[in-house]
């Protein structure tokens, strides 16, 4: 009897351990820093409108930081309680608008882009990163990363010229020390484009690393067009505002 009772006490402390152990699990496992390339997501069938504030540099530019699981499933819309607040990172406005400019119809000023990304993405990693910082992390990973210069280095530039996918991802693993995921998109001729880039950070938003698991975005082919973006001034060219 004796011993039957001190495996049920054995038992339930191991039960209350893991549940201890489950509330502290971290609310995800790294990152996916993704960037865009504005004139691949300009030159598809649905177009673009450049933001209320000019038309961006010839750069990549931020989409999202985004918590995932080493699974390759990821969290999202994570706290209602803790909707985007413009006002927490007005001293962040002026970088934003240059390094994470808003492409989609019609324009705006960025702020609905950055509400969605931080109301659907942002709040999963809330407890490592407040507002502020998660902002300001994406913008000096931006920094950090400098894929046009890492790509300017090997002699891939936006020049509407086609570059072999494996010299896309060698020129970006030589500058970063990282293997990048390259997603692209299909022009209206049906050409492959070079459309995002994402690395992988670790769950800090400090370092790049390894991803543990790609992601499932839209494949390349072997070879793929990186196209200029300061020759397009099309702006919404097949857009039409509806009424
Ligand atoms: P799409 O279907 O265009 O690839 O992705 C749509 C949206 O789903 C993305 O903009 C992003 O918000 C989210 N998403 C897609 N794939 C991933 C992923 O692997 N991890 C995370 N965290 N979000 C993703
Ligand atoms: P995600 O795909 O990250 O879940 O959602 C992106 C959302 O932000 C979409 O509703 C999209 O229309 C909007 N959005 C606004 N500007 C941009 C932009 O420049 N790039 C992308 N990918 N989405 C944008």
């Amino acid at each position: 009897m004796k011993g039957r009772q001190s495996s049920f006490v054995f038992i339930k402390l191991l039960v209350i351990q893991s549940v201890a152990a489950l509330s502290v699990a971290r609310d995800f496992d790294f990152f996916y820093f993704v960037q865009q390339w504005p004139a691949s997501y300009c030159d598809t069938k649905r177009s673009c409108c450049y933001p209320t504030t000019g038309k961006p540099a010839e750069d990549f530019s931020i989409h999202g930081l985004w918590p995932n699981y080493d699974d390759g499933t990821y969290p999202s819309n994570c706290d209602s309680d803790n909707l985007f607040d413009q006002s927490e990172i007005s001293d962040l406005t002026e970088r934003l608008q240059k390094e994470w400019p808003t492409l989609a119809c019609p324009s705006g000023d960025g702020y609905k882009f950055w509400q969605h990304e931080w109301d659907k993405h942002g709040t999963c990693s809330e407890n490592v990163l407040n507002q502020h910082s998660y902002f300001q992390k994406a913008l000096d990973l931006k920094s950090k990363a400098n894929l046009l210069e890492a790509l300017s280095r090997s002699g891939i530039r936006p020049n509407g010229k086609y570059y072999s996918l494996d010299s896309i991802k060698e020129a970006i693993q030589g500058a970063l020390r990282v293997s990048p995921y390259i997603e692209c998109n299909v022009d209206p001729s049906g050409n492959h484009q070079l459309y995002q880039v994402y690395l992988c950070v670790d769950s800090s938003a400090t370092d790049f690393m390894e991803c543990p698991v790609m992601p499932h975005g839209r494949r390349c082919g072997s070879k793929i067009e990186f196209p200029s973006f300061s020759d397009s001034d099309s702006i919404g060219e097949d857009y039409v505002e509806e009424l």
